[in-house]
């Protein structure tokens, strides 16, 4: 059931957000904060725990809960125009890095992240070091966030590929 007043009382003001992970085909940043109702069905009927309310109310994902299996039941159980249909878009469109406190990048063994990685995205190579070091194949990369949660270190970040601070002015009201 569509809160209407809800969604009216979201349109009638501007609202800024940080950058965040929304749920799995969202078709972008502003239909997202324009339709979502921040009705929480979807944080609810999340089996991983991954969905959280963010930042003005709106639901985000944060990976260090755990990762994305995409079963699809927090789309399941959306009822706004939010999402692309599943087979017509990557799931996520996220930019993934991994930062220089890596443990392997600073000599200590480690390949958590790779034993993670259903995809094989990650790969160690030896390069000029006696340590093997990650790597990542981004064509590989489904942005399941599973590498995130093992890391001991926090050293992989996913982030979404948008830098702006304001992502959705809605002025009108319908
Ligand atoms: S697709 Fe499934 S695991 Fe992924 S965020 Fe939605 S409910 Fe959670
Ligand atoms: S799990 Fe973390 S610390 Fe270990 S190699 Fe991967 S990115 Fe580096
Ligand atoms: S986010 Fe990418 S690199 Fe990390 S486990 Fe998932 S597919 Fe592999």
């Amino acid at each position: 059931m569509v809160d209407l007043a809800r969604r009216n009382f979201f349109k009638a003001k501007s609202i800024h957000t940080k950058p965040a992970i929304r749920l799995p085909y969202v078709a972008n940043e502003d239909t997202f904060i324009e339709n979502c109702t921040q009705c929480a069905r979807c944080i609810t009927s999340c089996p991983e725990n991954i969905i959280i309310k963010g930042d003005a109310g709106f639901p985000e994902i944060d990976f260090a809960r755990g990762e994305c299996t995409f079963c699809n039941k927090c789309i399941d159980v959306c009822d706004e125009p939010l999402f692309n249909h599943v087979d017509s878009a990557p799931a996520f469109d996220l930019h993934i890095q991994i930062k220089g406190n890596c443990l392997a990048v600073n000599q200590v063994f480690c390949q958590s992240c790779q034993d993670s990685c259903d995809t094989e995205a990650i790969s160690f190579r030896y390069l000029d070091s006696s340590i093997p070091q990650p790597q990542i194949l981004l064509d590989s990369c489904n942005g399941c966030g599973a590498c995130v949660s093992v890391c001991p270190q926090a050293s992989i970040e996913l982030s979404p590929h948008t830098t702006l601070t304001k992502v959705g002015e809605i002025n009108e009201c319908s």
